[in-house]
Order: structure tokens, then C-alpha cells, then sequence
């Protein structure tokens, strides 16, 4: 019960690791407000959660968005925790191939976003004597093989703004820190092939393979896995941990074993 009496907010939470992560602050205590584009898919965890979770439209390709929602959360009695996490796969084009407006959308969607989030978030949190940020990165901002250009790039900004936050707003108590996490079984990969409805957990089964293949640990990712470790890093079990990230990817960056 590490968020007892604190506000959290957690942007990409009617879905995948957003979700785990609304649900595992609430269950240890806090409540929690997501922003989400899914409309109907924020609604029904909010509906299940017996007041312990909100939920407000949020698109965090809009400023205006982003802030109202920060606000929300602090309105109830001051925002101790965010989680900027929403995101898609964004272009999958190379960079020779890319325009300069799914460039642009990529980057916000992926970047801009992260930092808006701690823009409108730092303030409220300064008021109150400090908070805790935590930003979704990859392991595509770890290395080049994991992910396409444009949405690497903008993990690897994810991840260098994470380090600049926390050297702004150390002085403010505020801590933020970043999660780089391996192949996880959500949605992100089905609703970038188009795969809908029915064949999703089919998709989802045989992607989770693939990605069981590729980790050491020899299984899929579960958005429970990133949920734990981002909770960690927003209670004060992480008091002096700022600054940093936690790769979660069931050992794929340290890559395989060679037996000779
Ligand atoms: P997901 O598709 O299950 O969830 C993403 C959520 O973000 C959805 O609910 C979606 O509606 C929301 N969203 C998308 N665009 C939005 C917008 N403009 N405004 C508000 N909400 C928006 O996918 P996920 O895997 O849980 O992704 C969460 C984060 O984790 C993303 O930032 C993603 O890049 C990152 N990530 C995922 C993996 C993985 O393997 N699943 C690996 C590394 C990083």
C-alpha cells in the first residue's frame, strides 16, 4: 500500500502496460486518473474500480489536454505521481524513405507528449513539495534493432529528457525517471498491422512467440512485469533513485548466451 493518500495520473492507461500500472497504483492505495484517447476503454476500468480510478479523454498530441488532466488529478487534493506512458508504433518508414509530417507526428506523439507531461505536471507537484515522474522509453532506445527509425529516436529523446527533468527539478523534490521495457504482449502490435476484434489474441499469441524467442528469460513480456517496476520507481522505495531507467525485457539487451 505504498500510494496511500496520493493522486496519480497515467496517460495510455486504458490499455496494455498503462493499464497494469493504473490498476497496480490503485490496488496499492492511490487514486488514479487516466488519460486516454479509447474513450470506451477508459470508461470500463474506471466503471470496475470502485472510484479508485478516473477517467478523462485525454490526447497527448494536445497541450490543452495534457494540462487539464494534470489538473484534474491535482484539483482532488494534489498530484503526487505520473506515469507518461501513451504511445503508438508510429511510422514504420526508414529514414530515407519518411516524410517530414509522420516524422513530426511521431515525434510528438512519442516525445512531446513525455515532455508536456512533466511540463504541466512539475508545477503542481513543486507547489506540493515535490512528486515522482516516470516515462515510458524502450529498448528501442537501447539499441537499433528493436524498433523502426523515427519511433526509436523519439525513445531515445524519451530517455535523455528523462535525464534533464530530473536535473531541472531535483531542486523542486520532484524525482523522474524512465522504463525501458522489452517485447511486452499489448496491443501496440496489432493495432499498427490493422489486426482487430477476433484475431487479436490469436495475433497477440503468435507475436508473443516470436518475442519469447528473443528474451533470455524465454517468455512474452506482461504489461504486470513494466507495472511493477514503474510502481517501484514512483514510491518512495525509489526516494534517491533519480535519473535513470530500468530495462525490463526478460534479459533481451544483454542478448543471447554462447555456449562455446
Ligand atoms: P497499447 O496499445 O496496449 O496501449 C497504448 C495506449 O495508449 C492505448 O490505450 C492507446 O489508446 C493510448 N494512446 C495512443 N495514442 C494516444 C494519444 N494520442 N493520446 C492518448 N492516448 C493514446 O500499447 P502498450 O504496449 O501498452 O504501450 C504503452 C507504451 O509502452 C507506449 O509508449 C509504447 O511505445 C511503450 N512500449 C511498449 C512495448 C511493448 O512491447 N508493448 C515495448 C516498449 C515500449
Amino acid at each position: 500500500m505504498r500510494f496511500t493518500g496520493k493522486r496519480a495520473v497515467v496517460t495510455g492507461g486504458a490499455s496494455g502496460i498503462g493499464r497494469a500500472t493504473a490498476l497496480r497504483l490503485a490496488e496499492e492505495g492511490a487514486v488514479v486518473w487516466i488519460g486516454d484517447i479509447d474513450v470506451a476503454g477508459g470508461e470500463e476500468i474506471a466503471a470496475t474500480s470502485n472510484g479508485r480510478i478516473h477517467f478523462q479523454r485525454t490526447d497527448v498530441m494536445q497541450a490543452g489536454d495534457i494540462e487539464a488532466l494534470m489538473l484534474a488529478a491535482d484539483a482532488a487534493g494534489g498530484l503526487d505521481v505520473v506515469f507518461n506512458n501513451a504511445g503508438a508504433a508510429g511510422s514504420r518508414d526508414p529514414i530515407d524513405v519518411i516524410s517530414p509530417e509522420d516524422w513530426d507526428r511521431t515525434q510528438a506523439l512519442l516525445l512531446r507528449s513525455v515532455a508536456l507531461g512533466i511540463r504541466y505536471a512539475a508545477p503542481l507537484m513543486t507547489a506540493r513539495g515535490g512528486g515522482a515522474i516516470v516515462n515510458t522509453a524502450s529498448i528501442a532506445a537501447l539499441q537499433t534493432g528493436a524498433a523502426p527509425t523515427a519511433y526509436s529516436v523519439a525513445k531515445a529523446g524519451v530517455l535523455h529528457l528523462t535525464t534533464m527533468a530530473a536535473a531541472d527539478l531535483a531542486k523542486h523534490n520532484i524525482r523522474v525517471n524512465a522504463i525501458c521495457p522489452g517485447f511486452i504482449t499489448t496491443n501496440i502490435f496489432t493495432t499498427a498491422l490493422g489486426i482487430e476484434g477476433d484475431k487479436r489474441a490469436m495475433a497477440n499469441a503468435a507475436i508473443g512467440a516470436i518475442a519469447a524467442k528473443a528474451q533470455p528469460l524465454q517468455r512474452a513480456g506482461r504489461p504486470e512485469d513494466i507495472a511493477a517496476a514503474v510502481a517501484y520507481l514512483a514510491s518512495d522505495d525509489a526516494v534517491f533513485v533519480t535519473g535513470t531507467h530500468i530495462t525490463v525485457d526478460g534479459g533481451m539487451t544483454i542478448g543471447p548466451r554462447h555456449s562455446w
